[in-house]
């Protein structure tokens, strides 16, 4: 059982910072508002992250940290239609297989917290009592202390610290309505409070992406037969050597797409310098039934049924306020 989960953690673990977004995107499932990010050298030492969300039932524990027994595919039906962020069911067994992982939790309508841990070649799972408060602490040390090969890949502590920060900075902008607090080596790196006013939007966009952007940003809104175009793109003159402040979420989920990358570049036109990137952080959505999501879980790709017509929703929109911002 062990070697299949460390085969499947092939997939899905390529480093702490993926770790990271797994354990996350799984607080965020259970609807937590409130995780804590707690990070030791790099990651490779430990990640934990504890969240204020619905809880694991004590009998289920077990099955938490069993590879695709609790994928939160029920059906084709939700196949076309995924709207949690986490749909293979494999996060835990697999990254258990490569760390020494202890999951604790509580939900609400339990008594008592309780901890589960699997141990040895068959991946047997143990369950005693713990001290805990609602929700979910997953304490992950030693992250590839069986694969050595693995573990030789890591790059430096402040590499892979700062591929977590940029985990933790594109959900921090996808998710307002939650509070972040990133800790390092026990020093608080970033805190994001909850953001329930645009006012504190702002804000968070500017903690993530200077107040140089946010200073240079307009404001982008628009909705149109199912579609909504929200979000900030910056003044030609704050456009980038780098495309480092690219953010563009399709439903709530960070994406790297060509379509969008496009039309959005093709909205500044000639105002760009030669070699320049635009910076922005947008946010499209649309009926879940219009795009299918890549179930490759490295790749952020989408793939719309209505592919010119949102490229060119998300041109026109973009394009007309960087215009009238000009005049
Ligand atoms: P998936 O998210 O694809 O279902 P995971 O291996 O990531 O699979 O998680 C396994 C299961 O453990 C989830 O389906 C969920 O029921 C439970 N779980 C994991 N993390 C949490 C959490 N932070 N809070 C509540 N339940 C969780
Ligand atoms: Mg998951």
């Amino acid at each position: 059982a062990r070697l299949a989960n460390q085969i499947a953690a092939g997939e899905v673990v390529e480093r702490p910072a993926s770790v990271v977004k797994e354990l996350v995107e799984n607080s965020l499932d259970a609807g937590a508002t409130i995780i804590k990010i707690e990070i030791e050298k790099g990651g490779a030492k430990r990640i934990r992250i504890s969240d204020n969300g619905s809880g694991i039932a004590k009998d289920e524990l077990t099955l938490a940290l069993s590879r695709h027994a609790t994928s939160k595919i029920k059906d084709l039906d939700d196949l076309e239609g995924i709207s949690s962020l986490g749909f293979r069911g494999e996060a835990l067994a697999s990254i258990s297989s490569v760390s020494r992982l202890t999951l604790t939790s509580k939900p609400e309508a339990q008594e008592e917290a309780w901890q589960a841990q699997a141990f040895g070649r068959d991946m047997e799972v143990t369950v005693q009592p713990a001290a805990h408060g609602n929700g979910t602490t997953i304490d992950v040390v030693d992250l590839f202390f069986n694969t050595p090969a693995r573990r030789k890949f890591l790059r430096t502590e402040k590499t892979e610290f700062s591929h977590i920060e940029e985990v933790i900075k594109r959900i921090a902008l996808a998710k307002f309505n939650v509070a972040f607090t990133l800790v390092h080596n026990s020093k608080v790196v970033k805190q994001f409070r909850l953001a329930d006013t645009p006012q504190k939007q702002a804000k968070r966009v500017a903690q993530v992406c200077g107040n140089g952007f946010i200073e240079h940003a307009h404001e982008v809104y628009c909705q149109h037969d199912g579609l909504t175009l929200s979000g900030w793109i910056a003044s030609p003159q704050f456009s980038r050597s780098q495309n480092d402040l690219c953010y563009s979420y399709v439903n709530g989920r960070m994406m790297r797409d060509k379509l969008i990358n496009h039309a959005i570049r093709q909205a500044y036109q000639d105002m760009l310098p030669a070699d320049h990137y635009p910076a922005f952080v947008l946010f499209l959505e649309l009926n879940v039934k219009d795009v299918d999501v890549n179930v490759h879980p490295a790749k952020h790709e989408v793939r719309f049924h209505h592919g010119r017509y949102i490229h060119d929703f998300i041109y026109s929109i973009c394009h007309k306020t960087l215009v009238e911002q000009a005049m």
